[in-house]
């Protein structure tokens, strides 16, 4: 049992999605190549003209964009519009450097939009819902897109940003909201502060939880399902190609539909830049082949990922995505040893530890030092005195059976690492600085 915004489109045949993509991207080349010099230049250099580009099987002839690429062409030199047909403009949170900034038409919107009202009915969304958007409003895409999203299908916003999680709760409550879009690690903060304030799961009156720009686990899911007492679906996206809804999750919660109809999504090897077959782990590449003010073209994410094709419960015939398995330019180089936070939290979740950790890196004579702190329940934190060194030890130890290195584990008083309302901060790298 699914519920679709747009059954036609999310349920066609596969050939036929290689057909509608095929036609697009014939379209949008042309399109790129006649409007935006910076692409046109890197397909004269590798040689390739649009005539080239008659299917998704010479997609492969395009060059790559990166967000190097991005930087180099700030503000103005990927649009693809001329600006008096552009209503907007969004920009990156910055994760990882110098913001990237996006453009939008009127058409790019609606697009964008749709995708996530695809989104929100794959959750089980209608219009007798009440979404509450806990994301920021402003340059984020974030709250835009899931209150466009909301919008289509009729739902009731409540758009109440992020942070000030006292008034968060309140409007929660008094006004029933039966669905929250937030970061993963402000709906763990919600769920954490709702507990304090006496609240039990039953209380409120949410369904269901659509939460992502940043990379969780499914330990951190369970948590997030059982202190709210409800599904909590993930939701992919990034700026430079319009924000979430690139990709969703539906009712079977294994990985999240591509909107195949809008982007190509490849999987290249991140080093050599080879197309990888479905199945394969690695740098996920997309196309869009609709957006009008902001084209890009093979877009290098960064992202780690698996495509699957298999078939889905809910009829969709998109590819799914695995969750991003943190960022090729995430992921730490400690002693030789590749680390993703992600893994860290996994095993913090399996131990019983809470998410509110923070990872801090360091080089010491030559010599990286890794540092976890983690944060203990107030049960925990009285439970324990006189035997945290024991509980450091052996968390430690579940750490290097992981991941093979030595970590330094710090049980910290509960509440003693800092919130996030939109990303969280999960690693301090000092290494950086010295360079
Ligand atoms: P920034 O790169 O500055 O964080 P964005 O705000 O556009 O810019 O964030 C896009 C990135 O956020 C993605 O490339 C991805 O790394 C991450 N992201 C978005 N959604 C998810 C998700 N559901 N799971 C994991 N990572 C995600
Ligand atoms: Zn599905």
């Amino acid at each position: 049992m699914s519920n679709y915004y747009q059954i036609d489109k999310e349920t066609m045949p596969v050939e036929d999605i290689r057909k509608v993509q095929s036609e697009k991207l014939v379209k949008q080349v042309k399109h790129v190549y006649e409007n935006v010099e910076y692409y046109r230049d890197l397909m004269d250099k590798k040689g390739v003209k649009p005539e080239d580009i008659k299917g998704i099987e010479d997609l492969h002839k395009l060059p790559f964009l990166t967000k190097l690429d991005l930087r180099d062409a700030y503000p103005y030199g990927m649009l693809g519009k001329p600006l008096k047909e552009c209503v907007r403009i969004h920009s990156t949170s910055g994760t990882t450097g110098r913001r990237v900034v996006a453009f939008y038409t009127q058409r790019d919107l609606d697009v964008w939009y749709e995708c996530c009202a695809r989104a929100l009915m794959a959750v089980g969304g209608t219009s007798e819902d009440v979404v509450q958007v806990a994301y920021g409003y402003g340059l984020f895409t974030g709250a835009s897109g899931v209150q466009g999203g909301a919008d289509k299908v009729g739902a009731l916003t409540l758009p109440m940003s992020s942070g000030n999680t006292e008034r968060q709760i309140q409007f929660m409550m008094d006004l029933g909201a039966t669905i929250l879009c937030c970061t993963p690690s402000y709906a763990a903060y919600i769920s954490e502060s709702l507990k304090e304030q006496g609240y039990k799961p039953e209380d409120n009156k949410l369904k269901a939880g659509i939460f992502g720009a940043e990379p969780w686990t499914q330990e951190m899911r369970r948590d997030i399902e059982k202190g709210l007492g409800i599904k909590a679906y993930d939701i992919y996206g990034l700026t430079e190609m319009m924000g979430p809804g690139v990709s969703f999750e539906c009712s079977e919660q294994t990985g999240m539909h591509i909107n195949e109809d809008h982007f190509i999504a490849e999987i290249i090897d991140p080093e050599t830049g080879e197309v990888l077959p479905e199945g394969a782990k690695g740098e996920l590449v997309f196309t869009c082949l609709d957006k009008e003010a902001f084209p890009l073209l093979r877009y290098r994410t960064r992202d780690i990922c698996i495509l699957s094709r298999e078939k889905c419960s809910c009829g969709r015939t998109f590819v799914k995505m695995t969750k991003p398995m943190g960022r090729s330019d995430d992921m730490l180089i400690i002693r030789g040893v590749n680390v993703f936070p992600s893994q860290i939290e996994t095993v913090l979740l399996k131990e019983g530890y809470t998410p509110n950790y923070q990872i801090v890196v360091d080089r010491v004579n030559n010599n990286d030092t890794i540092e976890v702190n983690v944060e203990l329940t107030p049960e925990q934190f009285s439970d324990t005195v006189g035997g945290i060194t024991d509980m450091e030890k052996s968390l430690a130890n579940a750490i290097k059976v992981m991941l093979g290195i030595n970590p330094k584990v710090n049980l910290v008083a509960p509440r003693s690492i800092v919130r996030s309302e939109g990303k969280a901060v999960r690693v301090i790298d000092k290494r950086k600085l010295l360079d």
